[in-house]
């Protein structure tokens, strides 16, 4: 079946992730009613949210709620604000969330949110409204022990302290495990905010350990300066590698010697944007980015980016998919048969959720880690999943996208066939 066109006759999300889970159906040998229960979302939640703008008028904004599989445990994922925002992509997001959790082992599902606004067209007043109207028409799914939402693309800790306060106020107690990535300050767990890129890094570092790659001056290009993004750079630069590009939606920066990452961040935090940067860089488009001849690729902005147009012209030579499905599968074919190496984002990204998952568990708790004990315990996590992932890409002579699918969907269907087919 044939979804939902993606956007700009680009390759829709949800065909691409099907796709991606019959051939890793086809290699573990599952059944046509396993292939059809993992195909499916188990609920999807379309809701519409009425929000009053400031000119008085009001707005009604299409959201959703998607939970892909709970068989491993309670639903778990971001809510993204963004106008391309469609039901297919947030299906097909979801399931990759229960491949992602189980690929690091985390005892949840797949879920994912979102709703389709421009969240840069509102005001501070508005996109409250918005939050915590959508909040109150997903809570009826939503839930601390059932399904916890998260920040991803255009949201972050602020929105995720109004849905803690809205869902709390209906309940009338305060609830912080409803939510994971909230500020410290009210139960967010230390080390959340950059632990999607410290997760990263320590797959690149593992990977560059395998294939002999020296991260010392390495060359690195940046797709994105959001959350993921720019703290994949500063830390990236930390640990001795030249990022030589980076872009986010607006334009970008290039400089051969190495571009000041923390300063770069700094500037976006203050005026929004990587091209209000005055430090030494030119100007470079995001495509000319993608296709620059890097050690490290790091696409942090969103799906579609590396298509069968541009793939035969990326010349880096890891890929690390700090973005969820930034590459499809045409491309995706022709970067391995150029040699090009890619950890998947199911892997490569995975850090975030985990850190999530150390967050809920601390609210349950009731007792907060340190930092250190977060890094540490998020680290041995990536770093043996990561080797999973490549010991069984050697085993099976598959890539890593492929390996990382086989150990997910092994993992999901064995619970199911545990538990068996309710009644
Ligand atoms: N939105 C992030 C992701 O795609 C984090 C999800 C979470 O922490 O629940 O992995």
């Amino acid at each position: 079946m044939v979804h939902q066109n993606g956007q700009g006759g680009l390759p829709n999300l949800l065909d691409i992730a099907i796709q991606q889970l019959n051939e890793a159906a086809d290699r573990l040998g599952l059944d046509q009613s396993m292939r059809r229960i993992l195909s499916k979302p188990q609920r999807i939640l379309t809701v519409s949210v009425p929000v009053r703008m400031d000119d008085g008028s009001v707005e009604v904004f299409d959201g959703y709620r998607v939970h892909h599989n709970l068989v491993r445990g309670p639903a778990k994922g971001g809510i993204r604000y963004h106008p391309a925002v469609t039901m297919d992509e947030i299906v097909a997001l979801s399931m990759g969330m229960t491949w992602k959790c189980a690929v690091v082992n985390i005892p949840y599902g797949g879920a994912k949110g979102g709703v389709v606004v421009d969240p840069t067209k509102l005001s501070i007043g508005e996109l409250e409204r918005l939050t915590r109207r959508f909040t109150t028409e997903i809570s009826i799914i939503i839930g601390p022990d059932k399904d916890i939402p998260a920040p991803d693309v255009n949201t972050n800790a602020q929105i995720m302290a109004w849905i803690m306060d809205t869902y709390s106020m209906h309940r009338g107690y305060s609830i912080p495990e409803i939510v994971t990535g909230k500020p410290i300050e009210m139960g967010g767990s230390r080390g959340r905010v950059d632990a999607a890129s410290r997760g990263c890094v320590y797959t690149i570092i593992e990977l560059a350990k395998c294939i002999g790659m020296n991260l010392e001056g390495a060359a690195v290009a940046v797709q994105g300066y959001g959350n993921v993004g720019s703290n994949a750079a500063v830390i990236l630069e930390d640990l001795g590698c030249k990022v030589i590009a980076v872009c986010d939606v607006y334009g970008g920066l290039y400089n051969e010697h190495g571009l000041d990452t923390k300063a770069i961040k700094q500037t976006v935090a203050e005026k929004g944007s990587v091209i209000h940067y005055k430090g030494p860089a030119a100007p470079i488009t995001s495509s000319e980015l993608l296709e620059l001849p890097v050690d490290i690729l790091v696409p942090a902005a969103l799906e579609n980016q590396i298509t069968k147009e541009n793939a035969p012209r990326i010349r880096a030579k890891i890929i690390a998919e700090g973005a969820n499905g930034p590459t499809t599968l045409e491309a995706d074919r022709i970067l391995n048969e150029n040699g090009i190496i890619i950890i998947p984002d199911i892997l490569a990204n995975a850090g975030g959720v985990t850190v999530s998952y150390f967050e809920w568990v601390q609210g349950i708790q009731e007792l907060s880690w340190t930092e250190e004990q977060v890094v540490k315990e998020m680290k041995r996590r990536m770093v043996t999943s990561f080797h999973e992932v490549y010991s069984r890409a050697q085993a099976e002579k598959v890539d890593m996208r492929s390996a990382a699918h086989l150990i997910a969907v092994e993992r999901v269907a064995q619970t199911i066939k545990l538990r068996g087919i309710y009644p």
